[in-house]
């Protein structure tokens, strides 16, 4: 296996080694199936961040320093197990086609805008955030891109992370590139590098489709081998590159 540091990678990365002298991608570390699924319960550092203990102290590292510049980074979402991400799948589903008449099929695509299929969430990983600023008052939904552009409530947010974020190792995962596919722009969703990444490498060495297609929820007996290969094609790899 090609051995990568982060050293390489930008010079953001460097000032962030600089700062933080373990802020290398932990490539040994093995994670079963079930815990990259999220079928495993792990250890889950701070009281409204639950993150793994690495991710867990950079990001109190960000929210230090965010603090100083005006800005309360407060998490939304972070782990999130597979039962949790199946009800929302549930839910979904059974709204769009009982409640709102769609095909099973166009109800799934409607689904993986924004919803992951369970198991395959990057909330099951205790790396990944969503993220806002806490000092904003916002009616509404806050996970909505438009609040984070323009003259928008999370404007010096977003300008604050885009400038600082890389630095404590988190990196935005679905970004605003025209010509990704998969999951829509999340301009709150933070992915702590050092830890997600080797995670992904070893969640894509497995069989994930063969695994997905086993499941019985409502909505699972229509995914095909197809739709799950371009699903993760799309979905769970077609992320920001500096991620893969
Ligand atoms: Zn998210």
């Amino acid at each position: 296996m090609q051995r990568r540091t982060f050293i390489n990678r930008s010079s953001t990365a460097a000032l962030a080694l600089a700062l933080a002298p373990n802020f290398f991608i932990q490539e040994d570390t093995e994670y079963s199936i079930l815990e990259l699924m999220g079928k495993e319960d792990i250890k889950l550092y701070g009281k409204g961040i639950n993150l793994r203990k690495e991710a867990h102290d950079a990001f109190l590292e960000m929210k230090k320093a965010a603090y100083k510049d005006g800005i309360d980074l407060k998490i939304v979402s972070s782990f999130r197990n597979y039962d949790r991400q199946e009800a929302i799948f549930e839910r979904k589903f059974l709204k769009y086609t009982d409640v709102d008449g769609m095909e099973p099929a166009d109800a799934i695509d409607k689904i993986i805008e924004y919803s992951t299929i369970p198991g395959t969430s990057r909330h099951h990983w205790g790396t990944d955030i969503d993220v806002v600023d806490g000092y904003r008052k916002v009616d509404g939904d806050v996970l909505v891109p438009h609040k984070y552009e323009g003259d928008g409530p999370y404007v010096d947010f977003k300008k604050w992370m885009d400038e600082n974020s890389e630095t404590y190792g988190f990196y935005l995962v679905y970004t605003n590139e025209a010509k990704r596919k998969g999951f829509k722009y999340e301009p709150w969703h933070y992915s702590y590098a050092p830890l997600s990444i080797p995670m992904l490498e070893q969640f894509r060495g497995k069989n994930i489709a063969s695994i997905i297609i086993r499941e019985d929820y409502y909505g699972a007996e229509h995914f095909t081998m197809n739709f799950l290969k371009s699903y993760i094609q799309n979905n769970i790899l077609d992320i920001n590159r500096d991620l893969l």
